[in-house]
C-alpha cells in the first residue's frame, strides 16, 4: 500500500547520482572506473544501465550499496544518494539498516548467492524474518505467495528443496522472490539474466517488470544487451568508460540514438538471439582505464570524430526530444533502429 502511494506521488528519486568520480588507486596508479557519473531513479521506475564489459556498470551498482570492499576505492568528487542517505558518508550501521530491508540486490549468478546447503524454504524465511517482525509461519506463507507471483507453480515444493535441484530460470526466480520478500523500493539487479536462454530470459524479465510496477519497487537494472533494456526499462542511461553516454526514455534511446557507441551498442544485439541483419560489432576495445585520454573517451574507436572531440563533451538535451540527452559533438541522426517490443 504505501509502495502504491509513493509510486503515485510526483517523481521523487530513490537514487540519485551526481557527477561522481570514483577512482581505484592501484599500482601507483589510478583507474577511473566512474567519471562525473550522474544517475537518477525515481520512486516505483524500472531504470536500465547498459554498456560493454568494462564500462563501470557493476561499479556503478555496488558503490549504490557501499559494497565495494572499503580501502580498494577513493572518491574525488560528486554524490550519491540512496533514498535519502549520503552512501559516501554513511555510517555502517546506517548502511546496513539500507540493504536488504529497503533496498535489496540481484546478482548475476544465482548459486553464489543462493547458499548451497539450505533448502530454498529455509533462505527465503531467514531473509523475511531478518528484516520483518513477522512469525516463521507468516514468513513461510509469504514466501509461498511471493513464489507463485513468480510463478513457481508447486511452490510448496520448490520450497523444500536445495538450490542445486532447481533450474537456472527457476533459480533466478527464488532471487527475485527474494529481492521483494522485505517490499524494498528500490532492487539493484546485476545482469540477473545474462546466463539463461532468450525465451526463459523473456520470461523473467516479465515477471521481474510486472512484480516491480504492482508492488511500485523501483528497479536499477545493469546489462550490456539493448534489447533487455527495450523489453524492460521505462529510462536507460548508456555507459562507456566509466561516463554516461547517452541517456533518455527507453524508446527514444532505441528508436533514434544519438551517440555513435549507443547507435553500434544497437546494431550489435541480437534479435530474439539471433544476429540481426545489421550485426556489426563495434571496432576496438574499451581503452585503459588507468590512461584515459583526455576529451571524448569514445574517439580512438568512432568514425564521426574531429579535432573537437579533444575536449570532453558534456551530456546535452536534443532538441525535440523530450528527455533524452546525448555526449556527443557530433550526434547523428539514424534512421529508426526496432528492437524488441516492450513486455
Ligand atoms: P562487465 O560487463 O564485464 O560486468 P562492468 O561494466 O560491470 O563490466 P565494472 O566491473 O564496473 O565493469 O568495472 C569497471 C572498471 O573498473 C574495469 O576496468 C574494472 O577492471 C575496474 N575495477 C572494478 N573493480 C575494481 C577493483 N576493485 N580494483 C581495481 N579495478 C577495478
Ligand atoms: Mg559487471
Amino acid at each position: 500500500m504505501m509502495a502504491e502511494i509513493l509510486a503515485g506521488s510526483p517523481q521523487q528519486p530513490v537514487l540519485e547520482i551526481n557527477s561522481l568520480k570514483l577512482v581505484f588507486p592501484v599500482y601507483g596508479a589510478e583507474i577511473s572506473a566512474l567519471n562525473n557519473v550522474s544517475l537518477k531513479v525515481n520512486a516505483g521506475e524500472i531504470v536500465g544501465v547498459v554498456g560493454e564489459s568494462g564500462s563501470g556498470k557493476s561499479v556503478t551498482a555496488m558503490m549504490s550499496m557501499r559494497l565495494l570492499p572499503q580501502d580498494s576505492f577513493s572518491i574525488k568528487s560528486g554524490e550519491l544518494k540512496l533514498l535519502g542517505t549520503d552512501v559516501i558518508t554513511a555510517s555502517d550501521k546506517q548502511m546496513r539498516q539500507l540493504r536488504g530491508a529497503r533496498v535489496a540486490m540481484i546478482f548475476q549468478e544465482p548459486m553464489n548467492a543462493l547458499n548451497p546447503t539450505r533448502k530454498i524454504g529455509r533462505q527465503m524465511c531467514e531473509v523475511i524474518c531478518l528484516h520483518q517482525k513477522i512469525s516463521r509461519q507468516a514468513a513461510f506463507k509469504k514466501a509461498i505467495g511471493l513464489l507463485q507471483e513468480m510463478q513457481i507453480g508447486d511452490a510448496e515444493q520448490v520450497m523444500g528443496r536445495y538450490p542445486f535441484e532447481l533450474s537456472g530460470g527457476m533459480r533466478q526466480r527464488v532471487l527475485i522472490a527474494m529481492a521483494f520478500s522485505c517490499e524494498p523500493e528500490l532492487i539493484i539487479a546485476d545482469e540477473p539474466t545474462t546466463a539463461l536462454d532468450v525465451t526463459v530470459q523473456r520470461q523473467v524479465l516479465r515477471l521481474l517488470r510486472r512484480k516491480a510496477k504492482s508492488s511500485g519497487t523501483a528497479v536499477l537494472f545493469i546489462t550490456h544487451d539493448m534489447a533487455v533494456v527495450s523489453q524492460l526499462c521505462d529510462r536507460v542511461y548508456v555507459m562507456y568508460a566509466g561516463h554516461v553516454i547517452e541517456s533518455g526514455n527507453t524508446a527514444e534511446v532505441i528508436e533514434s540514438p544519438a551517440h555513435p557507441y549507443s547507435i553500434g551498442l544497437l546494431q550489435a544485439a541480437p534479435e530474439n538471439g539471433e544476429p540481426r541483419s545489421l550485426l556489426k560489432a563495434i571496432p576496438g576495445t574499451v581503452p585503459n582505464l588507468a590512461k584515459l585520454p583526455g576529451g571524448c573517451a569514445f574517439r580512438g574507436r568512432c568514425s564521426h570524430g574531429d579535432s573537437q572531440c579533444a575536449q570532453s563533451p558534456k551530456l546535452a538535451a536534443l532538441d525535440g526530444r523530450s528527455q533524452q540527452q546525448v555526449a556527443c559533438w557530433h550526434p547523428q541522426r539514424i534512421e529508426s533502429i526496432t528492437l524488441q517490443e516492450p513486455i
